[in-house]
Parts: C-alpha cells; sequence; structure tokens
C-alpha cells in the first residue's frame, strides 16, 4: 500500500501504532474473548479504560485536582449549548472574542439559549480573520464568562497566549490544537475539545471544567448537565466506549512520544517548514498574518482558483489526500496535527516546488 498523507482537518490522521494497536486488539480486548466494543460499559474492564485515559490526560495537561474531566457526546457544538446553559447564570450575560466561522457558530447558538444576553466585545471580522483581534482586559464587560476559539481550524488562526480577563473566567474551545501546544489549565474556567481533531475517533468530546463552577450550575435535564454527568462520572448513560478508548490509546501514544512539550516542539517545526516555504513561494502564500498564525491549520493559496484547482489535483496523485480548503475559504488547508509526520509536510513541499516551476509567471 502506497503512503497517504492525510492534510484532513477531521476526522484526522490518527497515530499508526494506536491504529495497530486497536486493530490487535480488536476481536478479545486483552483476552477477554470480546471486542472493547462488545463490553458493557459497567464492566470493570471498561472503567480501568476510562480511569486510565482521564489520568493520562491529565497528567499530558496538568490539570489540577479542582478540575472535572468528562467525556462526552454531541461534538464541540453541544458545548455551544452546555456552557451557557450550565454557566451563564448569574448575570445571564457572555462575551464573546469572533475569531470567525466557529467563534460565530458559538455565538449563533448561545444566542437561542433563553434570557441570555451575548456580547460580541472584539472581532477579527475588518481582516477577514487573517489575524486574531487586539484584546485587552478593559473589554470585558460584567460577564458570567468570556469564551475564545483558541486553534481558529478553518481561518488558521491560534492564540499563543491566553488573554487575561480579571475575575471572568475563560471558556476555551480547543478542538484543534487541544494536545498540540502547551497552555495552562488554570488560565481557564473551562475548556472543550471534540475528539475527531488531534485526539482520535469522532463522536467523543473532552470537557474539561473548574468544580467551583459545575457545582454553581442549575438543574438541567440530565444530558446536559454538568453537574450530573461529573456526578456520574461520565456514565450517566452510555458513553462512546469505542472512542474513549481510542482516546486512551492515544493519550499513552502521547505519553511514550514525551508529551504535549515535545508535540509543540515537533508542530512548530512542521508548520515552520511549510510557513518558510509559502512565504518565499512565487506563487502559494499564506494569506494569515505571521504573528497569528496555527500551529495545526494552514490554509495557504494561489491567487487564482483555477491553479488551486490544479495544485489540489497534483496534490491526490502524489497522495498527498485531504488539502482542499474549507468551503467558506477556497484555497487549500493543510492540517499538521500530532499524529502527522514531518515526512509528510516535505513531500507536500517538494510537490508545490514542483508546481511552482511549472506556474511561475516569467517576466
Ligand atoms: C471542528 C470544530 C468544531 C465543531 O466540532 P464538532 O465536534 O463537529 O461539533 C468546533 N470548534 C472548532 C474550533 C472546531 O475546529
Amino acid at each position: 500500500m502506497a503512503i497517504v498523507y492525510n492534510f484532513s482537518a477531521g476526522p484526522a490522521v490518527m497515530p499508526k501504532e494506536v491504529l495497530e494497536k486497536v486493530q490487535r486488539e480488536l476481536l478479545s480486548y486483552k483476552n477477554s474473548g470480546m471486542s472493547v466494543m462488545e463490553i458493557s460499559h459497567r464492566s470493570s474492564l471498561f472503567a480501568d479504560i476510562q480511569k486510565n485515559a482521564e489520568g493520562n490526560l491529565r497528567k499530558l495537561m496538568n490539570i489540577p485536582d479542582e478540575y472535572d474531566v468528562l467525556f462526552l457526546q454531541g461534538g464541540a457544538t453541544l458545548q455551544f449549548t452546555m456552557a451557557p446553559m450550565n454557566l451563564a447564570i448569574n448575570k445571564k450575560k457572555v462575551d464573546f472574542v469572533d475569531t470567525g466561522h466557529w467563534a460565530q457558530r458559538a455565538i449563533e447558538e448561545a444566542r437561542l439559549v433563553d434570557g441570555i444576553e451575548v456580547t460580541q466585545i472584539t472581532s477579527g471580522a475588518d481582516s477577514k480573520y487573517t489575524s486574531l483581534p487586539e484584546i485587552d482586559d478593559s473589554l470585558q464587560e460584567d460577564a458570567d464568562y468570556v469564551h475564545i476559539t483558541l486553534n481558529n481550524t478553518i481561518e488558521g488562526t491560534a492564540f499563543k497566549t491566553v488573554p487575561t480577563f480579571k475575575e471572568v473566567p475563560i471558556i476555551g474551545d480547543m478542538s484543534s490544537n487541544i494536545l498540540g501546544q502547551r497552555y495552562n489549565v488554570t488560565d481557564f474556567g473551562m475548556i472543550y475539545a471534540g475528539a475527531q481533531k488531534n485526539i482520535g475517533p469522532a463522536g467523543l468530546t473532552v470537557v474539561i471544567i473548574r468544580h467551583d463552577l459545575v457545582e454553581k450550575s442549575p438543574d438541567l435535564p440530565a444530558m446536559l448537565s454538568y453537574k450530573k454527568l461529573v456526578a456520574k462520572n461520565s456514565t450517566l448513560n452510555t458513553p462512546p466506549v469505542f472512542a474513549i478508548y481510542c482516546a486512551g490509546l492515544v493519550f499513552e501514544w502521547l505519553l511514550a512520544q514525551g508529551g504535549v512539550d515535545e508535540m509543540e516542539k515537533r508542530n512548530r517545526k512542521k508548520s515552520q517548514l511549510l510557513y518558510d516555504y509559502l512565504d518565499s513561494s512565487s506563487v502559494f502564500q499564506s494569506p494569515v498574518a505571521i504573528e497569528s498564525r496555527s500551529l495545526t491549520n494552514i490554509p495557504f493559496v494561489t491567487d487564482n482558483a483555477e491553479l488551486d484547482k490544479q495544485f489540489i489535483a497534483l496534490a491526490n496523485d502524489n497522495n498527498l489526500v485531504g488539502l482542499k480548503g474549507h468551503r467558506l475559504v477556497g484555497g487549500m488547508r493543510a492540517s499538521l496535527y500530532n499524529a502527522f509526520p514531518i515526512e509528510g509536510v516535505e513531500k507536500l513541499i517538494t510537490v508545490m516546488e514542483k508546481f511552482e516551476l511549472e506556474h511561475k509567471e516569467v517576466d
């Protein structure tokens, strides 16, 4: 089988070693004679899987004891609703930092929650979201929390440091760079991430939330209530057992590789290689301001939609797949998540150089 480099933004590439382990264990997990998909979520076999996954995630991200870890369903998108329902309860106000598509989706969903005032305190719209908006803590209103999208998967921007907002907790959507660069969990009231980008298979959402926020949340229907989900350790109903098992294997893999700091180092190296090439190319370019650039999602363009199409076709012929840009922004996008090897970036650049030679404007 030819080596395929998968640049998909999500669901995305997983570590090969993890997939091989899944394959080895698929028919008989720990010699039980049963697949991990067939065992009860109340069995000790599964309880251990979940406990180890949580423990390893805590190790990887230095999650303190006063934070709860939840393994939920509904994707990052359900958190756009659950966060305001559970946490916008005193002032009934939420502030948003608008950094593009996913921030906008979070705003839209929060506006549908009854009795909550939603304010966009700053926006990158003026730059068409190619740079992050200025933030200082004077922006923050009297809100229950401020919502930030740490890595903007579609636009290719990311916060390197987390802004501070006086006493107001920050809720961070970390779907596309969780475990890919170092953030301090204690800078946040809550972090959430859909698993299918930088963790594992779709169907799992990780929520990391400070316990005092959980305690204060109101009485809500069980599946929408952080308090009830925490009380039942995420197994209020049947959890996504297979996705949790795979995520657990990815966490083990990450620890064996050297953890988040090592991943950040590799992700910097991979992305810098591509950015350096883009900044020197006469055919391709990055639309994103240098200081706002993401380590995990790298959009790039030629100045011509027809050329973009030709390049994507050439890339596909060279087993470089998933490079088509998001339908909202066009062009190309290379997603370089933790499991994406540097060899794939090198191959991409080789193919881009070849394309550049053929399409350079001759003057
Ligand atoms: C993909 C993505 C989402 C949506 O995730 P789902 O799990 O599909 O709901 C939300 N936020 C960001 C930053 C994303 O990249």
